[in-house]
């Protein structure tokens, strides 16, 4: 059976191993996926081992998806732009090739799942981490008419946006000078410490769409505080987290699974400690 593992620190919390069993009794695929804890400074050791105890692949996350962009002996161009990559696969020859899903996982949900149109969208993201940059791309591919990135940093915004200025109309603008989006993208970290990014007076409006990609209970007071703005809806990153799943299970097994199952059962088990997420708004 081929073994498959999500690497990180901390991971306990991890819903990837639930996700990967899902599509696994779904599509019949013969495998096993774990949930395994790095020390801080042993993603390249704890790699090794996986990969020498014979592990096809691997899902990468915080803090190591810059790491795994660096382990690997082949990066995915998209990851390479990113600077980070969230899947592993080993290779028939042993090497090992690095890729970045997330952005793809983003806009299948916003696109499929939620049915928010990109095209011609005037787009604005909070935060310029690894998850920003593994957004930019795929976003400025579905074709937005603009991606304005904000930071509480400003400097890293302005870096990640001129990183992708080549590839379409990106650019960055401070916190506090962001105006009205048709689509608000959080993608900052700032609820994993119970806090919130700023947001500027006007910023959301009736017919802006809110899109956390923290998902559960973290997301909730972000999303609450958009919708109490007038946001015409607010959804958390739950589906994005199930679709990048869907497109790394892809790139290890050839075949991309449904995602509209596991996807219900997670929204159902968390629905009674979220219910804010994924509605719309009056
Ligand atoms: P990083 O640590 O790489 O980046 C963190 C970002 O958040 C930076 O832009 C940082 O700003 C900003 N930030 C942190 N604290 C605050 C704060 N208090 N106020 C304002 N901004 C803040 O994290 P990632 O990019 O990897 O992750 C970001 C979020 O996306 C996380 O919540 C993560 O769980 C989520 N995520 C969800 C996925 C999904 O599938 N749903 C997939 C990947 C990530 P500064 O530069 O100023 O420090």
């Amino acid at each position: 059976m081929d073994r498959y593992a999500v690497v990180g620190h901390p991971v306990a919390h991890s819903l990837s191993p639930r996700i990967h069993a899902a599509f696994a009794q779904a599509t019949g695929e013969r495998m096993r996926y774990e949930a395994v804890e790095a020390p801080l400074d042993g993603f390249v050791a704890t790699v090794d081992g996986l990969i020498a105890a014979g592990l096809r692949g691997l899902n990468v996350t915080v803090p190591f998806k810059g790491e795994a962009c660096a382990y690997a002996a082949r990066i995915d161009p998209l990851a390479a732009r990113a600077g980070a990559a969230n899947t592993l696969r080993v290779e028939e020859d042993g090497s090992v090739a690095a890729f970045n899903t997330d952005g793809a996982g983003l806009v299948r949900d916003l696109e499929a799942n939620l049915g928010i149109p990109l095209a011609g969208a005037r787009v604005v993201m909070l935060g310029a981490g690894g998850a920003a940059a593994g957004a930019v791309e795929a976003l400025l591919r579905a074709g937005v008419g603009e991606l304005i990135v904000g930071n509480r940093s400003p400097e890293r915004a302005e870096a990640l946006a001129l990183r992708f200025a080549a590839l379409g109309p990106v650019r960055a603008e401070r916190m506090e000078s962001l105006e009205a989006a048709d689509l608000l993208v959080n993608a900052t970290a700032a609820s994993l410490g119970g806090r919130q990014p700023s947001l500027a007076a006007g910023l959301v409006r009736p017919h802006t769409r809110v899109y956390d990609m923290m998902y559960g209970s973290a997301a909730r007071p972000f999303l609450e505080r958009c919708a109490r703005l007038g946001a015409a809806s607010v959804h958390d990153g739950l589906g994005m987290l199930v679709e990048q799943a869907a497109e790394a299970f892809a790139l290890w097994r050839g075949r991309r699974p449904g995602t509209a199952g596991v996807l219900a059962a997670l929204r159902a088990d968390t629905a009674s400690e979220t219910p804010s997420p994924d509605r719309e708004t009056p």
